[in-house]
């Protein structure tokens, strides 16, 4: 029997409890997960994290090109209301790479299936690598070390790379995009080897990283990018705020671009812990 304002939280509760049970259990069957590991436990969650930048004009960029043009077209004062018109790039700001980025057939943003979208996180720490070596590649050891704290990656999980590299977006562009005088760009990413190994060894949905590219910035083949992705797994690049989510534990809700065709998008990237 519940009293005034009870019924409700319970309420609440008991749905919110349904819904990670369900997505739980469909992440679980993403892949070659067996049978009996498809009941996966419920999770909840007490606070949201933002881990999307502010998109605008200046953000920093691979392309060395403005990733959003924003073209007033009412304003209030003359129209009695706000719109713009925008012109995006599809890889630009805290964005999706969907498997048709580089892959002739493999899904665009919008085909892929939401119960892979709403998974595990787990951040991987290379932020005093990265400090000595701004080329680091995050690679199998790293996560070998993640697992050996936190035990194996969760099925159907997103592997973040924290190298600390975030809020240079923010607090310094040109450190953040890392171009030398020959023009090659440096910034950490995740090794080849790395990405081969969860692909064969471990259930991962997708990987992210907190600087502009999956790959580290010198890399000319994006050999990362060419495994990964035709394996119908996405990325997530540009993710803010890594620092302030749990290695373990939180889940990410990947609001991805549901747009026909499109190769990726502007995302709103929200941790639950
Ligand atoms: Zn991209």
């Amino acid at each position: 029997m519940c009293v005034g304002g009870c019924e409700q939280a319970v309420r609440a509760a008991l749905s919110r409890r349904g819904f990670f049970r369900g997505a739980a259990a469909a992440v679980a069957g993403l892949s070659a997960a067996p049978a009996a590991a498809a009941e996966a436990a419920p999770r909840s969650f007490t606070r949201a994290v933002d881990l999307t930048h502010t998109m605008s004009p200046d953000f920093p960029t691979f392309m060395g090109k403005p990733g959003i043009e924003m073209q007033r077209e009412f304003e209030f004062r003359k129209d009695r209301f706000n719109l713009f018109w925008w012109h995006v790039v599809e890889h630009a700001g805290t964005h999706l790479d969907a498997p048709i980025h580089f892959s002739e057939a493999g899904l665009s943003a919008d085909k892929l299936p939401v119960e892979q979208l709403v998974v595990p996180l787990a951040v991987v720490d290379v932020v005093y690598q990265a400090e000595q070596d701004a080329d680091y590649l995050l690679s199998r050891d790293d996560l070998v070390l993640w697992e050996q704290k936190h035990g194996r990656l969760p099925a159907g999980c997103c592997v973040a790379l924290h190298s600390g590299w975030g809020e240079l977006a923010v607090s310094d562009p040109a450190r953040f995009i890392g171009r030398d005088v020959n023009g090659t760009l440096h910034f950490p990413g995740f090794a080849p080897a790395a990405a081969q190994w969860m692909i064969k060894e471990r259930q991962v949905a997708g990987i992210a990283v907190d600087t502009l590219s999956l790959d580290n910035g010198e890399s000319k083949e994006f050999k990362t990018h060419r495994l990964w992705l035709p394996s119908g797994r996405w990325g997530l690049e540009c993710v803010a705020n890594l620092d302030k989510v749990p290695a373990s534990g939180a889940t990410v809700v990947v609001g991805a671009p549901k747009v026909k065709d499109a190769t990726g998008g502007l995302t709103r990237l929200i941790a639950l812990v």
